[in-house]
């Protein structure tokens, strides 16, 4: 029997008996527990195989609500809050000594959003506590944007997934914190660069791909959300930026395309998947995960994904490609 339900009453009273609930976001689905309780938060990072170091995302349904998540909010969180949520940015903030030391990984900041989806929106609002949610695939895998992946994942180990439809989005939040009350970008994600830089301003990356090997070793135990590996199939992946030279490069083998525009003609290539017709980086980004779950079905010898225009949300999608391509 099918795990996936749209009853929203159904998913509060499991949550509310300290059980697990997969829900829907604009980003990707995430793995839910009231984050008051032990037992659900063991749970998450039990199901997920997720390392106890890498902390989790608060989400709230409303401003009002970060009051009791934050000991403060630094005046350029305060603009970003009020020009994106609800909305796919996740802020790191001071937090309040009532958060527990397992959501933060006993770090004193504490990461939080409020997603924009009606149905979590609702289910936020029944509930009189804020939902710990990271995306619901096993650690490391390819994030999922459908009720569907999730139910493949975990159909023997959680009870439900609320089913909210594909993400709108489709890949995770823009996470930014603050040193010195200044707004630094931990992680590309579905809000894009500009679009904050428009809000507060030139703004600094310490996205791991975006730094050296070295500073990536240095910064993985105290901001593991910039994990070099991640959101990988488990077919060997490649990015390039000249298609015909990879794919004479694998000749022979069982080869998947994963493409930004369709300009090429299919000799060799056993698979394709084109992310969109018109240069619409908004439709690339809700495409790619389900992409990347369908050549990872292909029983593939390569997936080659070709790098997109490095601008907008197309640098966030390089980011993604880029971390599932590392060996
Ligand atoms: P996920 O929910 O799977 O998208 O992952 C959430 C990411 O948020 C983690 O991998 C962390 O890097 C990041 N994160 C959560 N809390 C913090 C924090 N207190 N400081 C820095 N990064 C955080
Ligand atoms: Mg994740």
């Amino acid at each position: 029997m099918s795990i996936i339900s749209k009853d929203i009453s159904k998913a509060a009273a499991l949550l509310s008996n300290e059980e697990l609930v997969a829900i829907p976001t604009e980003t990707v689905y995430g793995l839910a527990g009231n984050i008051y309780s032990e037992k659900a938060i063991k749970a998450i990072f039990e199901t997920k195989q997720r390392p106890f170091f890498n902390p989790l995302i608060v989400h709230i349904p409303s401003v009002d609500y970060l009051d009791q998540i934050v000991a403060s909010i630094p005046e350029k969180a305060q603009l970003l809050a009020d020009a994106f949520w609800p909305g796919p940015i996740t802020l790191v903030l001071k937090k309040k000594s009532t958060i527990p030391d397992l959501i933060t990984a006993g770090k004193d900041t504490v990461a939080v959003r409020i997603p924009n989806h009606p149905t979590t929106l609702e289910l936020l609002n029944q509930l009189d506590f804020p939902l710990a949610a990271p995306s619901a695939n096993p650690f490391n895998r390819i994030s999922p944007t459908k009720a569907e992946h999730v139910e493949d994942y975990f159909r023997d180990q959680i009870q439900m997934v609320l089913d909210g439809g594909p993400c709108k989005k489709g890949i995770e939040s823009t996470i930014i914190g603050f040193e010195n009350d200044d707004p630094i970008i931990y992680r590309l994600g579905s809000t894009p660069l500009e679009a904050i830089e428009a809000v507060v301003g030139k703004i600094e990356i310490k996205n791991s791909t975006a730094l050296g090997i070295e500073s990536q070793k240095k910064m993985a135990p105290s901001a593991p959300g910039m994990l070099e590996r991640h959101y990988a199939p488990k077919t060997k992946t490649v990015l390039t930026d000249n298609l015909q030279k990879s794919i004479a490069q694998y000749q022979g083998k069982r080869i998947g395309i994963l493409l930004y525009n369709d300009v090429l003609n299919d000799d060799g290539i056993d698979f394709k998947i084109v992310l969109t017709q018109g240069r619409n980086l908004n439709e690339a980004a809700s495409k790619l995960y389900d992409a990347l779950h369908q050549l990872d079905k292909q029983d593939l010898d390569i997936i080659i994904a070709e790098r997109l225009p490095d601008y907008g949300l197309g640098k966030s999608i390089n980011d993604r490609l880029d971390r599932a391509t590392k060996p």
